[in-house]
């Protein structure tokens, strides 16, 4: 059978289980199609000997009649992940010759599980970033393009390889983190499903971290289902996370009823930004109107202190980044810069963090340090800690007035093109989190899903946001709006 990397882990598993395919051919049918990829730079470190091996693995089990659900299921892996003996770069110069001896606990559930691993996918560095510009391996592109124009596009970030493997269908699907909105942005830019789950729900353990208050981990899919069964395998308890929650995971699969008839939907009035593309409105009115016919009740809510989400965001952040990163000290990870004689431990530092961190790395390094400094602390960190209270707070008394979910845009734009943001203020690029940032500042699960195209063929998407915990309902939410949308498009075939 051709074209099974075009299938969904769903269909996959059904064709695995019905003995219709082995693992071996949809793992080859995968490597095939990442063969022929390299203009999309999704992929930056490919590992088909142990796809292989976890293959054969599987179809063993397969054939044995143990076979959970992402048994034989070949799947990229952002490079953010430590992936035990094999280069995880974070995307950064300064990981750079890195392989953990340890595995994440979220890759650990999915090879327990079965999955198959292709490689590790590119990723913007440290996940600092909306765009894949910042990585040490040079940006990701998006397979979509703009109607005839074939000027290459962002696929977004800072999951880009994920989102472009997966929307080229060089893999069934694809592991994405998300601190700000980086699984949720780069879905809505390729034409995808990204779920962030509730903060606590996956593991960070042996995920490098960025701004660990924040940081989730998350399936990016083609489509809802997907998005349920990897999830379902990704989550769960693990001691070696103090932050992450001991609470059964649901089967979230068959909680995919599409019945979302009594559920109560906000709109929140603060996301309709000034200058937002008239598309992006619409495209959200649809979304509304979808959810209405359905059976929901669509109800108007306020969450004042959307406005102090991306400063506080951007205090937040880089704070516990410059605490994190100060690990890579040239000592115990990866790079350490040439030294000259007479250069002491601190050239060594100095010189080593210089050549090894990219600029926009070292821009969130710089911030955050100012911001956690005894002059500024009270001024930058503890403010900022305080609206984001305020933030959650907004979230709690809409949930406690009994809404269900809220639905939003998930970005502001579709894909923009590469390089086109370079030479903007900073500032420019992280407005793309805009509606994403505050569903991290208060921990809840989001999910971004496609629901139409623009007037150049560019897929857009809209967020729904749930009930902390929830994700099984709010998953259901999300198929009954893309069973309405009906979104099926694909990018045309050009690389
Ligand atoms: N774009 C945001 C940032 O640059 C979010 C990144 C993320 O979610 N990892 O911080």
């Amino acid at each position: 059978m051709s074209d099974l990397n075009k299938l969904t882990l769903a269909g996959a598993r059904d064709k695995l289980r019905s003995k219709d395919v082995s693992s071996v051919e949809l793992t080859e049918a995968c490597l095939n199609a990442i063969e022929g990829s390299n203009a999309l730079n999704a992929f930056v470190h490919n590992t088909p000997e142990i796809a292989m091996e976890q293959a054969k693995a599987a179809d063993a089990r397969i054939a044995a009649g143990d076979a959970p659900a992402m048994c034989g299921l070949p799947i990229g892996i952002k490079d953010l992940f430590c992936t035990k003996g094999v280069p995880s770069q974070a995307a950064s110069g300064i990981l750079e010759g890195f392989k953990p001896e340890y595995e994440s606990t979220v890759s650990q559930n999915l090879f327990d599980d079965g999955a198959v691993m292709l490689g590790k996918l590119n990723m913007d560095e440290f996940a600092m970033g909306s765009s894949n510009e910042t990585s040490v391996y040079g940006n990701a592109v998006n397979p979509w393009r703009r109607g005839n124009d074939d000027a290459p596009l962002t696929p977004g970030g800072s999951s880009g390889g994920s989102a472009s493997a997966v929307a080229a269908d060089l893999c069934l699907a694809a592991t994405g983190t998300d601190t700000g909105g980086s699984i949720r942005q780069p879905a809505a830019f390729t034409g995808i499903t990204g779920i962030k789950p509730t903060y606590g729900r996956c593991s960070r353990w042996g995920i490098v971290a960025f701004a660990s208050s924040l940081d989730q981990a998350g399936p990016m899919t083609k489509d809802v289902r997907d998005a349920a069964i990897m999830l379902e395998t990704m989550c769960g308890h693990d001691p070696k996370d103090s932050t992450s929650m001991d609470l059964a995971v649901p089967n979230f699969e068959a909680m995919l009823t599409g019945d979302i008839k009594g559920k109560k939907i906000g709109i929140p009035k603060e996301y309709r930004m000034d200058g937002m593309p008239e598309e992006i409105e619409q495209l959200w009115a649809d979304g509304t109107a979808m959810m209405k016919a359905a059976g929901a009740e669509i109800v108007d809510i306020s969450l004042p202190h959307t406005k102090y989400a991306l400063p506080a965001y951007y205090v937040i952040a880089p704070a516990e980044a410059s605490s994190n990163l100060a690990r890579y000290d040239g000592v115990k990870y990866g790079h350490r810069a040439t030294l000259e004689a007479g250069d002491g431990i601190t050239e060594m530092y100095e010189k080593t963090r210089a050549e090894g961190f990219g600029s926009e790395v070292q821009r969130r390094v710089m911030v955050g340090t100012y911001v956690l400094s005894a002059g500024f602390y009270d001024a930058y960190y503890n403010r900022a800690r305080r609206v984001r209270a305020l933030i959650k707070k907004d979230f709690d008394d809409v949930f406690a007035a009994g809404v269900d979910a809220i639905l939003t845009p998930a970005t502001p734009s579709a894909a923009f093109g590469l390089g086109e943001m370079t030479d903007a203020d900073p500032v420019q690029m992280y407005l793309n989190d805009v509606f994403t940032v505050t569903v991290n500042l208060a921990g809840l699960p989001g999910i971004a899903i496609p629901t139409g195209l623009d007037k150049q063929g560019l897929p857009l998407g809209l967020q729904l946001i749930g009930r902390p915990w929830e994700e099984g309902d709010l998953l259901n939410c999300a198929y009954a709006l893309e069973s309405a949308a009906g979104f099926v498009e694909k990018p045309g075939k050009w690389w």
